[in-house]
């Protein structure tokens, strides 16, 4: 059972963190000098979660800044998806030692500092790993109560997922429920009609118990899954499948504002070209 006090904010959970070593990837990430990569955005909108941060994460210290990043952050502003908090099930990047055909580590010169540098390759993290970090992710959702989260790749579904998942193939196809230990609060009120409840599809979304938080889920591919089926046109490719997903996450997204807070959807598309176009 987890301990469910994330602090009062997420500044607090953030103070709480960013200095953590209890996993084998905060211990590399203070060894080589990495940064931590909190989430980051808007609250109680779509929340993103994804595995874990990448080389260029771990340089700049924020969420889906690398070449994977770029592709999700088009496609968000493809379907007009402002109110979005983007955030990881690990903190702190998850590599390793990259060799070559030969059996040597391979080496690059860096071209900021002209040192000679191990080249790496980024890993999934643990399930052991995620399971140190889930404290913090939950913190995370409860401070930030999204309306819906898209998990991308099947180590941030598993992160979330309540019930035991196979493939990322035969996730996604469903909507899935977190479990978020929390207190009951009432973060979502709205001013006009004073209802905390949230509805997705006719249903209200409400805490199952009263410690326990439900979130809907909407498990999808990652944006770096997506890489090697540019020129793949068969049918369900990944590309088709992320545009798909991506797509009606927004709709469930808009039918929850319309239902629970009466704001009218935008109008939200995206082409599978479009994000061809970007890998
Ligand atoms: S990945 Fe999470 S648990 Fe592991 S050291 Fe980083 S912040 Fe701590």
């Amino acid at each position: 059972m987890i301990d469910a006090d994330y602090g009062e904010s997420l500044e607090e959970l953030y103070t709480r963190w960013y200095q953590c070593t209890k996993c084998e990837l905060g211990q590399r990430r203070v060894a080589v000098g990495g940064k931590f990569v909190f989430g980051e955005g808007a609250r109680h909108g779509i929340m993103i979660v994804g595995e874990g941060p990448g080389a260029k994460e771990e340089e700049i210290g924020r969420p889906f800044v690398g070449e994977s990043g770029m592709v999700l952050r088009s496609a968000l502003a493809e379907l007009r998806l402002e109110d979005v908090y983007i955030t990881n099930a690990v903190c702190c990047r998850s590599c390793v030692q990259r060799y070559s055909s030969e059996g040597q580590p391979m080496h690059k010169i860096d071209k900021h500092t002209g040192l000679e540098m191990p080249v790496l390759k980024d890993e999934l993290p643990t399930a052991a790993q995620i399971a140190m970090c889930y404290q913090r992710l939950c913190g995370e959702i409860y401070h930030v109560d999204p309306k819906i989260i898209i998990t991308l790749g099947m180590g941030a579904a598993k992160a979330l997922c309540s019930e035991r998942l196979s493939t990322i193939k035969s996730t996604r196809a469903e909507i899935r429920e977190a479990h978020i230990p929390g207190k009951i609060f009432m973060p979502s009120r709205t001013t006009s009609r004073q209802l905390w409840e949230r509805k997705v599809k006719g249903e209200f979304v409400r805490p199952t118990e009263p410690f326990m938080l439900r979130y809907r889920i909407i498990p999808t591919y990652h944006p770096a899954y997506l890489f090697k089926f540019e020129k793949d046109r068969s049918p369900e490719n990944p590309i088709d499948v992320f545009a798909k997903d991506m797509r009606m996450a927004a709709m469930i997204y808009d039918r929850v504002m319309l239902e629970g807070w009466q704001v009218m959807p935008s109008e939200r598309e995206i082409s599978t070209d479009f994000i061809r176009g970007e890998l």
